[in-house]
């Protein structure tokens, strides 16, 4: 069994070796361009796009299925049924996590590495995101909070001192990090929200801004150490006219987690109402530019939505890991319920849509890594496809199994539970498709 402290160079090596790899490839002969034309192709985007962590590469599929490997020896380890049926039912997340998962190298997977990030990408970070969501969704669902909302918006976006202060704490798993944007009157209409910054001078004289507001469901906001806020600091603006600031829950006064939120499913990732109260932020802590949220809101969206759009992946793995041994033992009228045509067809339906739903966040996750074109319209394609079909194939699972499809003994229910959210959180499965219609008028406003 490898020991956590061996996860994290591990994680490294699959990265270098890549890059080694690459380089030696590419810089053999120009017959071996020649044969991979693809390969020249990376290494002049070696550091084409803004998105990916300084130095990167696009890593080989050797190197991506080591990771897997990793991550799964990490889950069996770390996360097992015991470990995630405990966090849904205590509806907590298991604290002593946070520690393991930065050990492994997991929270800054698209982190700079002299920041304590992995310097992976988009392929990677999805793996670990399948992966986590295979074994518990809950708890992936808080890794991604910590990892995608939190890490990488830093990583894009923050200052070198920001990055400096907050990255090696929150890849570590010293910190817990969260970002918010919903409000109870804002969800889908983000841009609606009513949480304002103004500009201010606290006592000892810094330049800053005063939050005052709320924000609601918001996922790790019981515990965060550092949370990624949207406030409108030109109220009249509209969408020009919010900033993203980085707010320190331990050392700013009037901020509080109203409760945390009881909810029907991913209980173990726990999630809160913020209340902000006169809270001040000195001004080296906007993240972007003053009133350029915008920009870091949506590409950040494009980004979460296929990050995410992973963990719907893991939890039809998840319920293909519970069904199938299932239906091959459970005997019915003398048989194995799994030779009956229609639980076949069940069975087959479940692994059609994983395998397909799999390949587009894939396919999109690799184009990201390997040309630095994110496009809109896959990123949440991908989720809104991903996700519809891990509710389906949850449901498909608690019928196949019967009445203790229907036992709290048996994950298939929280399997269920936990896949609903994601037709939710991120955004709607209504405001996916309304998205990828948007990208589309976009692509042919020339011919209307
Ligand atoms: C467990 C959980 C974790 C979350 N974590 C976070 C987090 O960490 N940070 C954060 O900021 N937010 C978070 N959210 C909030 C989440 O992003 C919002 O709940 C989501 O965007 C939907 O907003 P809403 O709940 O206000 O629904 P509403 O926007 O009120 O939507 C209600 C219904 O109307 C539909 N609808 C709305 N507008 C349209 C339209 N124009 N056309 C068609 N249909 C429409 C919706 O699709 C939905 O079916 C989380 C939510 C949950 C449940």
């Amino acid at each position: 069994m490898t020991s956590l402290h061996l996860l994290r160079p591990l994680a490294r090596k699959a990265v270098t070796s890549s890059c080694q790899r690459l380089t030696r490839r590419a810089l053999s002969s120009p017959s071996t361009v020649i044969a991979f034309p693809s390969l020249a192709a990376h290494q002049q985007l070696r550091f084409a796009s803004s998105k990916h962590p300084k130095g990167f590469v696009p890593p080989s599929p050797d190197d991506l299925e080591e990771l897997r490997e990793r991550v799964q020896e990490f889950t069996r380890r770390e996360v097992t049924e015991e470990v995630a049926a405990a966090a849904d039912k205590k509806n907590d997340f298991p604290a002593e996590l946070w520690s393991k998962l930065g050990e492994a190298g997991f929270l800054g997977i698209t982190a700079d590495e002299d920041v304590g990030g992995l310097g992976l990408g988009y392929q990677a970070h999805c793996i670990v995101m399948e992966e986590l969501s295979r074994a518990s969704g809950s708890i992936a669902l808080s890794y991604a909070a910590h990892s995608q909302l939190c890490v990488n918006q830093i990583q894009l976006h923050g200052t070198p001192e920001q990055k400096a202060k907050y990255l090696p704490k929150l890849t570590a798993g010293q910190w817990v990090g969260a970002l918010a944007m919903s409000e109870t009157g804002a969800g889908s209409d983000v841009v609606s929200m009513r949480t304002t910054a103004k500009e201010a001078t606290d006592a000892q004289g810094r330049h800053g801004y005063v939050l005052n507001g709320s924000k609601m469901w918001i996922t790790n906001g019981p515990y965060a150490d550092v949370v990624v806020v949207y406030a409108k600091t030109k109220p009249d603006a509209g969408s020009k006219g919010m900033t993203a600031f980085l707010v320190d829950t331990g050392s700013s006064p009037g901020f509080s987690c109203a409760r945390k939120l009881d909810k029907m499913g991913m209980r173990g990732s726990p999630t809160g109402e913020l209340m902000f109260e006169n809270v001040f932020v000195p001004e080296d802590r906007v993240l972007g530019s003053l009133h350029g949220a915008t920009r870091v809101l949506m590409s950040g969206l494009d980004l979460e939505r296929l990050v995410l759009s992973a963990g719907p992946l893991g939890l039809m793995q998840a319920a293909m890991d519970v069904t199938l041994p299932f239906v091959h033992q459970r005997k019915q009228f003398g048989t194995p319920v799994a030779h009956f045509q229609l639980v076949q067809g069940k069975l087959a339906d479940m692994y059609t849509k994983m395998q397909a739903s799999r390949a587009y966040t894939y396919t999109t996750a690799r184009q990201i890594d390997e040309t630095g074109e994110i496009r809109t319209q896959d990123c949440a394609g991908a989720i809104l496809y991903a996700a519809e079909r891990a509710t389906e194939c949850a449901l498909d699972s608690i019928q196949l199994l019967g009445g203790m499809g229907y036992m709290e003994e048996m994950p298939a229910s929280r399997i269920m539970r936990d896949a609903k959210l994601y037709e939710i959180g991120a955004g709607t499965s209504e405001v996916r498709r309304m998205v990828i219609g948007r990208a589309f008028n976009k692509e042919f406003a020339h011919l209307a």
